[in-house]
């Protein structure tokens, strides 16, 4: 039988930074006292709110987790063996897929090519997956699937790489990568039920009690929200809130009644939060849309600034369609040139706080201002700047690296941040992006850190409110009891908030 109300004495709250007696009844946070509470001492040890990420991608993840992946991987005879082993266990029809190459970690003579990938087999179709999502490396069986040659245009906002004589070099980038999900086989509701489940258990055991995922409807929106709904059901640990890809909702292919797919869902545990719209690239990948250009290296050409995902007054207009609809919108501007253009869509809505600006990696002082007077929340990645610093500092070069994620900056402009993960990116340990919040690693400015409450708040009742949750993130009167079990704290799980539920398992 559930208990029906606790009580944590004694217990410390970091969010207030006091320490205080905390009431629990029916799952939520409650005012005190309450007759007949199960006391529980604590002493003085932290209480804590399960962490709250803002921005994951967790079907990825969890198919990556499904799926074969290159990552850790330290050079390119490695990868190739661990291709040729995945290639082994492909079905005949299927094709590999493979998650997590990261050029950046091998020499440049080191790195792969289509030719190595057509070594590997020239019948399945490989896709290599870049560890930032922003590009694929793909043999000539893919290529030929899905029909790009010599004479195919560049798609907008995306971009086929080439060789010096104007042949397809296997790179697609950015948006060049959806001519793959049209062709690539698709998973079933059944295989991506349990890609999230895989997901969120990884998620529960870092601490995390609520997820939002942030391109729903990437592979086929309906499915995906049955996966979603499915894995719910089933008890998920984690909280699920679904950020839609505005072409699956608005596009000119969207499917309409796709709410029905989510029907059945309990809100509080799954429910759809926002759209997701792309301006830009990735600053690895060198498709963020900056001002100035990056740095030099044969291709892409000197002079290169990035890529738009849309023109502006196409960004415009789809982010108004969105907040017309009633939605919150989130979204993607790595680039300070993409920030702007993120802004003014925003400004335009009449009413910027309602959304979010995903990244915001580059931001100058003026900007700064500008999204502390628009309101709009700012989801910030402190883990990129440890895990794609050599990538930035060839993209960049050291002085503009040492500004990126100007989060000091911010805070002290009133910008309204949280801090997430953008798992499978990153690890997107909580514990790890808020310490690297607070500490900057080597080559960033350090006056751009947080100070460790206001890093912990964005990473909890921040990223909460980010997705519109003002009961999760904190230990208010009101709130979903999502407690963690802190080991000094000497609560061991079966006493956790009857709501929190990764102690199933
Ligand atoms: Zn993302």
């Amino acid at each position: 039988m559930k208990e029906e109300a606790v009580v944590y004495r004694n217990a410390h709250d970091p969010l207030r930074d006091e320490t205080r007696d905390v009431w629990v009844v029916r799952g939520r946070i409650a005012e005190g006292p309450v007759p007949g509470a199960r006391a529980v001492d604590l002493r003085g040890a932290p209480l804590r709110p399960k962490f709250v990420d803002p921005h994951a991608h967790v079907l990825p993840m969890g198919l990556d987790l499904v799926r074969p992946s290159v990552a850790g991987c330290a050079s390119r005879e490695e990868i190739l063996d661990r291709l040729r082993d995945a290639l082994n266990l492909v079905a005949r029809g299927d094709w590999l897929v493979a998650a997590g190459y990261d050029p950046n970690r091998l020499s440049e003579s080191e790195s792969l090519s289509l030719d190595d990938l057509d070594r590997l087999s020239t019948d399945v179709p490989i896709v290599l997956r870049h560890v930032s999502g922003h590009g694929s490396l793909v043999n000539s069986a893919v290529l030929r699937i899905a029909g790009i040659d010599d004479q195919t245009p560049d798609p907008p906002g995306g971009r086929i790489g080439r060789r010096a004589d104007g042949r397809p070099n296997g790179w697609l980038l950015e948006r060049a990568q959806e001519a793959l999900r049209k062709v690539a086989p698709k998973e079933d509701v059944e295989t991506m039920a349990r890609a999230v489940l895989r997901a969120c258990q990884k998620l529960s055991e870092m601490g995390i009690g609520t997820v939002a995922d942030m391109m729903t409807g990437y592979y086929d929106l309906r499915r995906e929200l049955r996966a979603y709904a499915l894995a719910a059901r089933r008890g998920c640990p984690v909280r699920l809130r679904l950020y839609l890809q505005w072409s699956a909702v608005f596009g000119p292919k969207a499917r309409h009644g796709w709410e029905e797919d989510l029907v059945d869902a309990d809100p509080s545990r799954c429910r759809v939060a926002g759209i997701k719209v792309f301006a830009d690239g990735a600053l690895g990948a060198r498709t963020a849309a900056i001002r100035g250009a990056y740095l030099g290296d044969p291709t892409p050409p000197s002079g290169w600034s990035g890529v738009l995902t849309y023109r502006p007054a196409r960004l415009r207009e789809m982010v108004r369609r969105a907040h017309e609809a009633g939605w919150s919108v989130a979204i993607h501007a790595i680039g300070d040139h993409a920030l702007d253009l993120a802004m003014q869509a925003l400004r335009e809505t009449g009413e910027p706080s309602r959304h979010r600006i995903e990244h915001a990696m580059i931001a100058d002082e003026r900007q700064i201002g500008e999204l502390a007077r628009l309101g709009c929340r700012v989801c910030v990645q402190p883990e990129f700047l440890a895990d794609f610093a050599e990538a930035y500092a060839q993209s960049l070069g050291p002085e503009r690296m040492a500004r990126l994620n100007p989060l000091g900056s911010m805070h002290r402009a009133g910008v309204r941040l949280c801090l997430g993960s953008d798992r499978p990116i990153c690890k997107g340990d909580p514990e790890d992006y808020v310490r690297l919040a607070t500490h900057r690693p080597p080559g960033f400015d350090p006056e751009e850190r947080l100070d460790p409450r206001t890093a912990y708040a964005a990473a909890t009742k921040e990223a909460a409110a980010a997705l519109g949750d003002a009961d999760l993130g904190s230990l208010e009167p009101g709130s979903w009891a999502d407690l963690l079990a802190d080991p000094a704290s000497g609560l061991n799980p079966s006493e956790r908030g009857p709501e929190s539920r990764s102690d199933a398992s």
